[in-house]
């Protein structure tokens, strides 16, 4: 079984671990363990295990790790390996009133898969593997605890097909994490986000009832799409154990290209000209000026790489379409590409960062194209007007016909004089940070999240940006799951145990 990956050590002995978030964590009581070690394969309560059951890779919690802490434990890990399993742990722990987290590689950013009020962490990476491929249809059945190398090694390897989804955490996360996120691939100009993908799903209710959604036939109209319902659920609304998903031949062509614009404003026109006359080439990633020079040492340039992979036909006529509306841009060394290939899942510098002091993090949101332009403007004008702020830049990384996804990276650090060694700065600039984008964000009518969710970090923000939707959210989490089990304290909803612990004052906004 493929395990979680852990951002960076936790700088304490596993039974000295404190929980950073002071909320309301609830116990499992000695009868409840002994009915979830009859009914689940793995059931531990090792300190150890906790502590990494206990945070994610929300870079927030680096600092805290330094120190010694997590976010949250749960009392127990459970470790299901079928969806029986899963169903047996939720019943039980639905009639004790215990809450439950589902998680899968922990490689969420904003602190989903934290178990807020302890209770039982569900680790779902034991339900791993493909169960099924139609290769005639291109349709395959895949377990939610599959992370991604095993499953193209799987797909790949078997039946000659792809999913095409490529996140840069593609090691570090599972098939059901990038459902219960509404994750993106860094592919998907060619095969679209993991929502275009799938096309039905296994999925636990809180009081263990399994059920099944979609995957009958292509687009049907068979009332309103429940599989949609629950990706980008994040572990509220049920737990889900395996995935229907539209596959795809392994591609046979392939090509590159790498241009230089003036402004990013430039670059963002010739990306939406692109998309609009249809050609979608699988990634279409433009840099500013500070991230061309960071990743390809270009500071006085735009950097747009293109790289598609299709039938030759396909990407030829796509490259064709590229090259017309880049005509007015410097063509630069297509190696520009290569370079991305060579370091595009290299994280290392993250953990460091945050251990000597800066505090960094990303924020990838999504809005009309007629908005972009402005508002990556704003939002790197106001994060350079935070006092702490080293660096504010973006890149657009996920194409559509009507807009794109930006993505920013901030860094920090405290001014000379202040003294940081509990991380109150570190804590303070980092909430105003989010504060400041999320603002900007909605001013400009945009998506306050793209691909990486809502978790805990975000929680503050939904019901504002749902705005009257947001009680239908409510309304749906509270007919499914009644006693509020189910990841409670994530989504910006109401929890049963109490309010979410974090951040302290609840944030600026
Ligand atoms: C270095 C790095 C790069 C990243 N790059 C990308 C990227 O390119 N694209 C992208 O989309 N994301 C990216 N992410 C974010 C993260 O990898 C995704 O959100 C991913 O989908 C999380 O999957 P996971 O298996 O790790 O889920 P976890 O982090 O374990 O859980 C995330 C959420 O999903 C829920 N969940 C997990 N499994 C289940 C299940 N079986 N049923 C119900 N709920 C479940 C959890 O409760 C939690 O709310 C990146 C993260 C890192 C650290």
């Amino acid at each position: 079984m493929t395990r979680p990956t852990p951002v960076t050590p936790i700088d304490a002995p596993a039974g000295e671990v404190v929980d950073q978030l002071g909320g309301t964590l609830v116990d499992v009581d000695a009868a409840l363990r002994r009915r979830l070690a009859d009914v689940c394969a793995e059931v531990t309560d090792d300190p150890g295990e906790r502590a990494e059951a206990g945070r994610d890779w929300w870079p927030l919690a680096i600092g805290w790790a330094s120190r010694g802490r997590v976010p949250a434990r749960p009392a127990v890990v459970a470790r299901p390996t079928d969806t029986a399993q899963v169903a047996a742990v939720l019943a039980a722990c639905n009639e004790a009133g215990v809450p439950v987290t589902p998680a899968g590689g922990r490689s969420g950013v904003c602190g989903a898969s934290v178990p807020l009020h302890g209770g039982v962490a569900l680790d779902c990476c034991g339900l791993a593997g493909v169960s099924d491929v139609d290769t005639v249809s291109l349709v395959a059945d895949v377990r939610a605890g599959t992370f991604g190398p095993d499953l193209e090694a799987e797909l790949r390897g078997a039946s000659g097909v792809t999913l095409g989804h490529w996140p840069q955490s593609m090691d570090l996360s599972t098939v059901g994490g990038w459902l219960a996120c509404r994750g993106a691939g860094q592919y998907s100009n060619r095969y679209g986000k993991i929502e275009d993908m799938v096309i039905g799903l296994e999925a636990v209710l809180a009081d263990g009832t399994v059920v099944h959604t979609g995957g009958r036939g292509p687009r049907s109209a068979t009332g309103p799409d429940l599989t949609q319902l629950f990706v980008g659920s994040e572990g509220t609304l049920g737990v889900i154990t395996e995935g229907r998903f539209r596959v795809h031949p392994v591609p046979a062509g392939g090509g590159r290209r790498a241009f230089g614009f003036a402004s990013f404003a430039d670059g963002l026109e010739a990306c939406r000209r692109i998309l609009r006359r249809g050609a979608t080439p699988a990634v279409l990633r433009l840099y500013d000026g500070t991230e061309s020079g960071r990743s390809f040492e270009l500071p006085d340039t735009n950097v747009l790489i293109v790289l598609d992979e299709a039938d030759p036909v396909l990407v030829t006529a796509t490259l064709r379409v590229v090259d017309e509306e880049c005509a007015g841009a410097a063509r630069l060394d297509d190696g520009l590409v290569e370079r991305w290939l060579g370091h595009r899942n290299d994280v290392s510098a993250l953990a460091p960062l945050w251990r000597n002091g800066v505090v960094v993090d990303t924020v990838e949101v999504s809005a009309r194209w007629a908005a972009l332009p402005g508002l990556y403007r704003s939002v790197v004008d106001t994060l350079g007007g935070l006092e702490g702020t080293l660096a504010a830049s973006s890149h657009q990384s996920h194409a559509y016909t009507d807009g794109a996804c930006l993505y920013f990276t901030f860094a920090g650090r405290p001014p000379e004089s202040a003294d940081d060694a509990t991380g109150a700065w570190a804590e303070a600039y980092y909430v105003a940070a989010w504060d400041a984008v999320t603002g900007a964000v909605d001013a400009a009518g945009g998506a306050i999240s793209h691909h990486h969710g809502i978790g805990l970090n975000r929680g503050r923000f939904l019901p504002g940006t749902l705005g009257d939707a947001f009680a239908v959210l409510g309304a749906v989490k509270a007919a499914l799951d009644p006693k509020g089990i189910l990841n409670p304290g994530k989504l910006g909803l109401t929890s049963a145990f109490g309010p979410a612990p974090w951040p302290a004052g609840g944030g600026g906004r």
